[in-house]
């Protein structure tokens, strides 16, 4: 049986392009530490030098704005601890205060939980849009750090974080201030949504190489300079001291080449993901009328369909589409193992028992029509039995 992946918010297919610049790079299996001052570091060095300058260029960034790390969860952990160190450093025996949305993944919520910090959670309308003049309004003299995901990672919607980050820079510029900082998690939204720095108004960036077919621990954090940033490993020049160890070389082959394809192919790519959400959910809409898709009022991504089944426990249906050779998340993937309620759906409104009935379908560009058919009928044939 062929199986189906509709799974690829947690983790896009290998690209083809991507696997052979990786054969190239092991065929050649070049020598040497990237920080090493021979030869064959130097060359080392000039190609990470290489990967900063591509993936700044795609951002709107300059390379020395580029931090690889191992992927969104490092990214968003470096992000909120690198700002509340500073500010910290800049405000002795004072307790910070970081605003987030209500709807945040978890690498983001729980590192701010955990790091002595007052929080403000907005909440999100029924749909998932946060408001971004609650987010000003939530600013306070303490305000150290402001965090919303550009695309959410469980129902696909997508926040108003330009606005935000236009308000925020007006704010600091009426109070003559550094701070807040504003901080966009932009793993999801490439490469559907314009994550150029200029259009995002983001003093921070993150995003993860494996969702756009790099291979899995990869990853970069881009700090815009000026940023008020103080590092939070030590011990290495590395990434320009911000994350110090030897760098994951093969990885950073793989992101730009990754991010570069379908950067390259992005209006063929949107096309075809958009026609399969299209295809989906108007099939489930005629098949399975009491199947509610999450955030259907709302800008959304194409690439992901969150379906919430009343009365039905979503790993039980997730492990039966399953056996039935379709990868489907149940919830949020990056939390599964962990049998919690999703954290979106309670900030959604729906109670305890009810946020554990969903699955999240996500698909891409290998993603054929055929396969969200199948998808469909069995879906339709396990809601049925
Ligand atoms: N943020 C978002 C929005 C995500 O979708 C994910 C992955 N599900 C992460 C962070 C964590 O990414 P990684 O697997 O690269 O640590």
């Amino acid at each position: 049986m062929k199986r189906i992946y509709l799974d690829y918010a947690a983790g896009a297919p290998l690209l083809p392009v991507v696997q052979e610049r990786l054969q190239e790079y092991l065929q050649e299996s070049p020598v040497g530490n990237p920080s090493s001052l021979h030869q064959e570091g130097r060359a080392k060095q000039a190609m990470l030098d290489g990967v900063h300058t591509r993936i700044a260029g795609l951002i709107g960034a300059q390379p020395t704005e580029v931090v690889l790390t191992s992927g969104a969860t490092e990214s968003n952990n470096l992000a909120i601890q690198g700002v509340v160190a500073a500010w910290r450093l800049e405000h002795p025996n004072k307790t910070p205060h970081i605003i987030m949305s209500a709807i945040e993944h978890p690498s983001w919520y729980i590192t701010a939980e955990h790091i002595g910090a007052e929080i403000t959670k907005v909440p999100v309308s029924l749909d998932g849009v946060v408001e971004s003049s609650a987010v000003i309004q939530a600013i306070r003299d303490n305000t150290a750090l402001i965090g919303c995901t550009y695309v959410n990672n469980e129902i696909g919607v997508v926040q108003p974080v330009a606005a935000i980050g236009k308000n925020v820079q007006s704010w600091r510029k009426n109070h003559h201030s550094p701070w807040p900082v504003f901080h966009t998690d932009a793993v999801q939204a490439f490469p559907y949504l314009n994550i150029h720095s200029g259009h995002l108004h983001a003093d921070i960036i993150t995003f993860s190489g494996h969702k756009y077919g790099a291979i899995e621990g990869i990853g970069c954090l881009v700090v815009r300079s000026g940023t008020p940033y103080t590092a939070a490993l030590r011990g290495g020049n590395q990434e320009w001291g911000l994350r110090p160890g030897t760098e994951n070389v093969l990885g950073a082959i793989s992101l730009v080449h990754a991010m570069q394809y379908v950067f390259e192919n992005q209006e063929a790519i949107i096309t075809h993901v958009t026609s399969l959400q299209e295809e989906l959910e108007t099939s489930l809409h005629a098949l399975l009328p009491r199947v509610r898709i999450l955030g259907q009022l709302a800008p959304r991504a194409p690439h992901i369909t969150y379906l919430w089944l009343p009365d039905v426990a979503d790993e039980h249906i997730m492990h039966k589409l399953d056996l039935q050779g379709v990868a489907v998340a149940s919830g949020s993937a990056c939390s599964s193992g962990a049998a919690l309620p999703s954290s979106t759906l309670l900030a959604l409104g729906f109670n305890e028992r009810e946020a554990f009935g969903g699955i999240r379908v996500s698909y891409g560009w290998a993603t054929t029509d055929d396969e969200i058919k199948t998808f469909v009928h069995k879906l339709n044939q396990l809601l049925a039995g």
